[in-house]
């Protein structure tokens, strides 16, 4: 597969001490046949790619990281800012109600995305929303709303399919007004391509209402021609934002860096499945890091990098391959966590480590580890460094010397216990994941 064939660059690039010309070429190859994969838009790749054959050639290579993790951190976060780097809210009126406008293709997801966002502003914005049932070509379309409005108990403002559309509007929105709903979300009709009829009824439903948010609505599995598709109704309509649908399924999700870098407007939302709740804040470095399908690596990458020390670390993976990790160990060890993350977290995003079964056992809270922090402090050094010492009268002198339960100690000392394991397996089974994630 592509992140294999790009794993394999990356890693024939290890060790060296600086990235040349045709190193980087080599690695663009890869990024730019992952792009088109992924089904970015041509046009796009190309610029994106010589974008980052730029900024790699100038780059300095960071002590921290290796060359081939600069050149995966580069790309990565040009892909990111690429996308708009933070996630952008939905906009608000600044008196009620907010409108949003719900437009795009037949099929896209547009009535089950204003149900997910319905759903998404009464549990986060305590809000009282009202859909209005803005698409009066088929009638399974106002019932499925009305559907969605019973499940979520909105109210739904319709009436039937022999008005004018834009006249349901401005009396739905009179009936907000009325009601006090501080959303309104407009359902709106879609074609199987953008056409005359459909941009100019959309027009005088945004002439009248309005809106705050007008959202386009994509199916991530469409690729290129969402962009098509999407710059067409920005144009017509001057979107303020989209929302990629159908994320659940297979697709990379090029859609989302093609859309932004054609109209330029954020990318707000993702849907994630067919059920109200599979809506997601979109995340522009999780984007990125699904497009160029390297799993979490690049996290990796950033956590390493931000939070590692590197010098630690190393000791570290020595210990690991020595099987000599004690407690002084595991009291660094909890230091970097309480600075990274869970460990079992941490460990699950190295390729090839998500189902080690050595991982299933490992669960440490991180509100506890000052606690566990004080028990080892209360241990002698012998203590430390040779954890069979730790009979019941010692337990028990650690327990009342940290203030802790013997119950706790006993549980700590299990917990290493299952983490020396743990770090038995890896010595024996994936060092290549541990080599990487310190770069060695
Ligand atoms: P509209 O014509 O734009 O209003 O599209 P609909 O909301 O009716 O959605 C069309 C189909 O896509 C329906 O079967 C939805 O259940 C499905 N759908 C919408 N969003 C998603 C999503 O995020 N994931 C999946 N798997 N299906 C979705
Ligand atoms: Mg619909």
């Amino acid at each position: 597969g592509l992140s294999e064939r790009l794993n394999k660059v990356f890693s024939s690039l290890r060790g060296k001490g600086k990235l040349s010309e045709d190193d980087i070429r080599t690695v663009m190859r890869e990024v730019r046949m992952a792009l088109l994969e992924a089904d970015v838009n041509f046009d796009v790749v190309k610029s994106f790619i010589k974008q980052v054959r730029e900024r790699a050639l100038g780059a300095e290579v960071m002590e921290s990281l290796t060359p081939s993790q600069q050149v995966v951190k580069i790309v990565d976060d040009e892909l990111t800012k690429l996308m708009g780097t933070e996630a952008v809210p939905l906009n608000k009126a600044p008196h009620i109600p907010t409108i949003i406008m719900m437009v795009g293709l037949q099929g896209a997801g547009k009535t089950t995305t204003a149900g997910k966002l319905a759903k998404h502003l009464m549990e986060n914005d305590k809000a009282r929303p009202l859909f209005i049932a803005g698409d009066v070509y088929r009638p399974a379309a106002i019932e499925q709303l009305k559907t969605i409005g019973e499940q979520l108990d909105v109210p739904v403002y319709d009436e039937g399919t022999d008005q004018d559309p834009v006249e349901i509007v401005k009396s739905g929105l009179a009936q907000a007004h009325e009601k006090k709903n501080d959303y309104v979300i407009i359902d709106t009709a879609g074609r199987l391509e953008i056409d005359e009829k459909l941009m100019d009824e959309l027009k005088r439903i945004k002439e009248l209402a309005q809106p705050n948010e007008i959202l386009f609505v994509a199916d991530s599995m469409t690729g290129q021609v969402a962009a098509k598709v999407a710059a067409g109704f920005d144009e017509q309509l001057d979107i303020t934002g989209v929302v990629l649908t159908k994320l659940d399924g297979d697709t990379r999700g090029g859609a989302a860096l093609s859309i932004r870098s054609v109209t330029g407007k954020p990318i707000k939302f993702i849907g994630q499945g067919e059920k109200l709740d599979q809506l997601d804040v979109f995340h522009p470095d999780r984007m990125a890091n699904r497009i160029l399908g390297m799993g979490d690596m690049l996290t990796l990458i950033e956590k390493a990098q931000q939070d590692y020390d590197q010098k630690q670390a190393q000791d570290m993976a020595q210990k690991i391959k020595e099987n000599s990790f004690d407690f002084n160990d595991f009291i660094d060890q909890m230091d970097q966590i309480q600075k990274m993350g869970p460990l079992d977290e941490i460990m699950k995003m190295i390729p090839g480590m998500a189902n080690n079964p050595a991982l299933a056992n490992v669960n440490i809270d991180e509100k506890d580890i000052s606690h566990l922090k004080a028990i080892v402090y209360s241990m002698t050094p012998q203590e430390r460094e040779d954890p069979k010492l730790l009979n019941p009268s010692r337990r028990r002198r650690i327990a009342s010397g940290s203030g802790r339960s013997v119950q706790e100690v006993n549980r700590m000392i299990k917990q290493f216990k299952q983490s020396q394991d743990m770090m038995k397996q890896m010595s024996k089974g994936n060092m290549k994941g541990m080599d990487q994630m310190l770069g060695n």
